[in-house]
């Protein structure tokens, strides 16, 4: 198991992400919600989660994981970006921790069983910041025979990463530019990071989806969305879905209009011309459906964030029985 702080000096760094914070007595760290206190950093949402919701698989977005399932889905407060059209704000911009809603990692295997889940995803704000509850919970989860879940911005350290290897089945990664400037300015993260988290969970042996919001007029040309699809079938591979999410006005974003249709049918064209097996649109009333990458045979059709047709045999196409990439039972 892997250190979740070290020693350095008179201080100590947390390691669950990439931000490394070097902790005095007493401060906490960015998210603001991990904090020094004595020979240890305290991971104060721990236990506390904000959000327990009971969500269909397709909302995380994974669309290539046991589709039709049901997902165990919890979330903390606090996060290690500060993205400004952040759609769930509400939590990880908030550091209030409500201690008095205790639930322990047995507690939550026990609910996500109780309500038919076949996996456990952490969700919501970003779970690096809550990685030492999320570790816990997996581990009891994976005994159980529930699959663990990421959806993620991308941070983690390394040592996160290599944590999660045995522990998590999927990840689905933002991936929200390609532009190094905007990424440390306006979100407060690196683009150099991501993709190398991208690249590390791949590595890992986690089944990796990517998710871009795309926002007008910050990264809906052209240039962008090609330079991030060429990335996604050069480094992660073509069988990895990209899923092209359109934005809603919320936060601090409030003068640019919700993405059209148009946008997302035209990233979803440069994703073809990429190479790209498999583009999603995300909040789209269009139904999203997967073809086999070698007969075309339709193979799966969602609606609103629900399976409504599910062709599969044993996770393989049912007329050429090419095997469909992903997470599936067998
Ligand atoms: S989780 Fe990241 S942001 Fe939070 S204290 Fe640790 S290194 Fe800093």
């Amino acid at each position: 198991m892997m250190e979740y702080y070290i020693p350095k000096g008179d201080r100590l760094v947390c390691q669950l992400c990439a931000h490394y914070c070097s902790l005095k007595e007493g401060q906490s760290g960015l998210c603001g919600v991990n904090r020094r206190s004595g020979d240890r950093i305290e991971n104060l949402v721990y236990g506390h989660p904000f959000a327990l919701h009971v969500d269909p698989i397709e909302k995380k977005p994974l669309y290539h994981v046991l589709p039709g399932s049901k997902s165990f889905s919890l979330g903390t407060v606090g996060c290690n970006f500060r993205c400004p059209f952040c759609q769930n704000w509400q939590i990880s911009q908030n550091h209030t921790i409500d201690e008095t809603r205790f639930f322990s990692p047995e507690q939550i295997v026990s609910m996500a069983l109780e309500r038919g889940c076949s996996s456990i995803a952490y969700t919501y704000n970003e779970p690096t910041v809550f990685y030492p509850y999320a570790h816990d919970i997996a581990e009891l989860a994976k005994a159980q025979g529930l699959r663990n879940l990421m959806i993620t911005n991308g941070f983690e350290s390394d040592e996160t990463i290599a944590d999660m290897r045995t522990l998590f089945d999927a990840a689905n990664v933002d991936f929200k530019s390609f532009n190094p400037r905007y990424y440390k300015k306006e979100l407060g993260g690196d683009l150099e990071r991501v993709k190398h988290t991208l690249i590390a969970m791949k590595q890992a042996g986690i089944w990796v989806e990517v998710t871009t919001l795309i926002v007008p007029s910050h990264n809906d040309s052209d240039e962008e969305l090609r330079a991030i699809a060429r990335f996604i079938a050069d480094e992660l591979g073509a069988q990895t879905p990209w899923h092209v999410s359109a934005f809603h006005p919320d936060y601090k974003v409030l003068d640019i209009h919700a993405t059209p249709q148009a946008t997302i049918e035209r990233a979803q064209a440069i994703a073809k011309a990429a190479g790209l097996h498999y583009c999603y649109g995300g909040n789209t009333a269009m139904a999203q459906q997967t073809h086999c990458s070698a007969c075309g045979t339709l193979l799966i059709e969602r609606h609103g964030m629900r399976t409504v047709l599910n062709t599969l045999e044993k996770g393989r196409c049912p007329h050429c029985h090419k095997a469909l990439e992903g997470v599936f039972d067998d």
